[in-house]
């Protein structure tokens, strides 16, 4: 049974969101304030935390973190309408996605679903991914940018993963998020944007202009091997998009 924590102020939206994860066979820990929302991480070492920005004390922001010095559990983070630039802070700052409130109860199961769902190895990527510089396990989940391990969220992984597979082909925006987030609507590029900038920076590729994960201008992303070596990919997934 996957442990959710919520970390949510307004005791309405949290019990309204405890009960809902109950009911769909979640086991679920809560705390109210931000101190208490990090401790409780600690403790109960949760596989999913629903974080909300505005809490008392410690806000959402700082606990999130905190959270990422010690650990790549999936972060979903709730934020009110009027706390955009918040939003843009959270995903920069390693959140793997966001809803704005009021969201239905039915978003919210959909998010929480897709996050628990991309931390475990998707079937088609069962095989590893090495070009000589990087190289990715999707059993294991380990990634080595030229024998350095780096660390990746779920999410993290999965573009990661989807990038690499599809080498050389451009993968719109819609194309990722429907993939890695599960969100066919489309809307949301940030998200995109910001897991990119995390990932180039967690495995140094920040330079835009050198990084192998390349930004195409009102399209999306591609990943192109480092020239010197030569890529070897065992198997592509099924129906490789932007062909
Ligand atoms: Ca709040």
């Amino acid at each position: 049974m996957p442990r959710v924590l919520v970390v949510e102020d307004d005791p309405d939206i949290a019990r309204i969101v405890a009960l809902l994860l109950a009911r769909n066979n979640y086991q679920v820990d809560r705390a109210s304030e931000g101190r208490a929302g990090l401790r409780a991480v600690y403790d109960s070492k949760p596989d999913l935390v629903v974080l909300d920005i505005g809490l008392p004390g410690m806000d959402g922001l700082s606990v999130l973190e905190r959270v990422r010095d010690l650990s790549d559990v999936p972060v979903l983070l709730l934020s009110a309408r009027d706390q955009e630039s918040d939003k843009i802070r959270g995903l920069r700052a390693g959140a793997d996605d966001y809803l704005t409130k009021p969201f239905t109860t039915g978003e919210l199961l959909a998010r929480v679903e897709a996050l628990l769902r991309r931390a475990r190895p998707a079937q088609w990527s069962e095989r590893v991914y090495d070009d000589g510089s990087l190289k990715i396990d999707p059993l294991s989940r380990l990634v080595h940018v030229d024998d350095r391990e780096v660390s990746l969220t779920p999410i993290e992984f999965r573009l990661l993963s989807m990038l690499t597979r599809n080498a050389g082909a451009t993968l719109s925006t819609g194309q990722l998020l429907a993939e890695a987030w599960e969100d066919p609507t489309g809307i949301g590029a940030e998200r995109v944007k910001f897991t990119v900038l995390r990932l180039r920076r967690k495995l140094g590729w920040d330079d835009s202009a050198t990084s192998p994960i390349e930004s195409v201008r009102g399209v999306g992303y591609r990943y192109r091997p480092p020239l010197r070596t030569r890529p070897r990919v065992e198997s592509g997934i099924s129906g490789r998009p932007g062909r």
